[in-house]
């Protein structure tokens, strides 16, 4: 390898002894059909060594190729190459006057790589950010490019896919109208007594933030489309200024808040895409559970409070409607996503990690696939219904294993 390449956080070194970045689509093919084992770099911000093809592999980034933004305004579709991040595609489709749904936390995350881990932001009825693939092209192990369109047998394998069906060089997403949102800050919210269905539901997509430090939490986010009714918040103060949801962090770099309508793409996210996030002194867990379990599961998460406070900068909670893709989290089940973010030292981190899916183990975590988690294959394997079907795709698109990485065997119980 020429280049020392490491993901956002720097807690992972890619390993690979090869590191690419084609400029053409056919130098992306030769590259992947004359190789033994390859995996993609999108814009490495996940936590673990999802992304790292082992000291035999070759690394590629497909940041090089030329983009394509195709909005189709007619059909309410646009075509993304798989290296694009959020923010420009946001952007773009705002500019048509046309959305996506959902947006993640911060918008500097490429499109393929956050469909491939099940990336999520929040709401009651949003789906993760692979819901709106409708279709997705792969250059597959061969180096020819394979179509997989919703309705095809083997597209609900193909999106949330770890990176081990192929190269993603683009995506077709389904668009809706663009809106408007208000995003609206409240403080100090009991976990007793919590309702938390009502609170979750009380805007189009809900952040509730603790640090663990005191029961209950610190701040609840509402992003209230405009074109919808807005149900009243009567558990908890509403914030008086703007807020970063670590405290102690300046709000310079947060979305607007205190109910200022915005356009969809400037209030989803937390994070501003014009502030560049430094590289990130943080490590990230994260489970999503049954959505009807989350009062029991906040609780069990009290009653380790403080193990959980020692390590943790923020703890953040969502909500996930269900989706079909095979190894999403959020497969088949609405769910809660319980997020922590942690301090940087992976030493320290991983016995709290260890602990806080010990007392999640009844409620049936599942692990967001990009962040830190133990959960040892045999958990996984009852937790996800489709590993198997998925399993079978992944050697019938790749007999020889070439996108299968340590992680990904590890995952399959391969
Ligand atoms: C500050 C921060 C905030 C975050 N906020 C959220 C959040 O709000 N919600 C949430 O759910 N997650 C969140 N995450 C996690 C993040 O969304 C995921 O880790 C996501 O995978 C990042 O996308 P990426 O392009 O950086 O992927 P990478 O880390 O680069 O890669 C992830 C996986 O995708 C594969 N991949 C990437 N590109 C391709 C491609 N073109 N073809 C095939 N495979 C590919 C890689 O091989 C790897 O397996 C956050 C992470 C950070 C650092």
């Amino acid at each position: 390898m020429t280049q020392v390449v490491t993901n956002w956080a720097r807690n992972i070194t890619y390993t690979a002894k090869e590191f690419h970045r084609p400029h053409s689509l056919d130098t992306l093919r030769a590259l992947v059909a004359g190789s033994a084992a390859v995996r993609v770099l999108g814009s490495g911000h996940s936590f673990n060594t999802i992304a790292d093809p082992g000291a035999e592999g070759v690394l590629l980034s497909i940041a090089g190729l030329p983009p394509v933004i195709d909005v189709d305004p007619a059909a309410r579709t646009v075509r993304v190459s798989g290296g694009v991040r959020y923010a420009e595609l946001a952007r773009t489709v705002h500019a048509h006057g046309l959305a996506l749904p959902n947006m993640a936390s911060l918008p500097h995350i490429s499109v393929a790589g956050s469909v491939a881990t099940g990336t999520h932001g929040s709401g009651v009825g949003n789906g993760s950010l692979a819901s709106s693939v409708r279709e997705v092209e792969l250059v597959v192990a061969d180096g020819t490019t394979l179509t997989l369109a919703r309705g095809d047998a083997r597209f609900d394998g193909a999106v949330t896919s770890l990176g081990a069906l192929g190269v993603v060089t683009a995506l077709t997403l389904d668009l809706e109208p663009a809106f408007e949102v208000e995003q609206h800050v409240y403080t100090e919210l009991p976990l007793t007594g919590l309702d938390f269905a009502a609170v979750a539901g009380s805007g189009y997509s809900v952040s509730l933030f603790t640090d663990w430090r005191e029961p209950g939490f610190r701040q609840v986010w509402v992003k209230r489309r405009t074109d919808r009714p807005a149900p009243d918040f009567p558990w908890a103060a509403p914030a008086t200024e703007p807020l970063h949801p670590v405290p102690g962090m300046p709000a310079v770099n947060c979305t607007e808040q205190l109910g200022v309508p915005g356009p969809w793409h400037e209030r989803l996210p937390h994070f501003r895409a014009e502030f560049t996030p430094s590289s990130g002194d943080e490590l990230q867990s994260e489970y999503l559970l049954p959505r009807s379990a989350a009062v029991d599961a906040l609780h069990a998460v009290d009653g380790i409070r403080g193990t959980v406070a020692a390590v943790l900068q923020i703890c953040e909670v969502r909500t996930v409607a269900a989706d079909a893709q095979w190894l999403s989290p959020a497969y088949g089940r609405d769910s809660v996503a319980l997020h922590f973010t942690w301090t940087d030292d992976t030493e320290a981190v991983l016995p709290v990690v260890g602990r806080l899916e010990e007392v999640l183990e009844p409620f049936d975590p599942r692990p967001h696939w990009g962040k830190v988690f133990t959960v040892p294959a045999a958990a996984l394997r009852r937790r996800h219904p489709r590993l198997d079907d998925f399993r079978a795709l992944a050697r019938a698109l790749d007999p020889s294993g070439k996108f299968a990485n340590v992680f990904v065997r590890g995952v399959l119980g391969d």
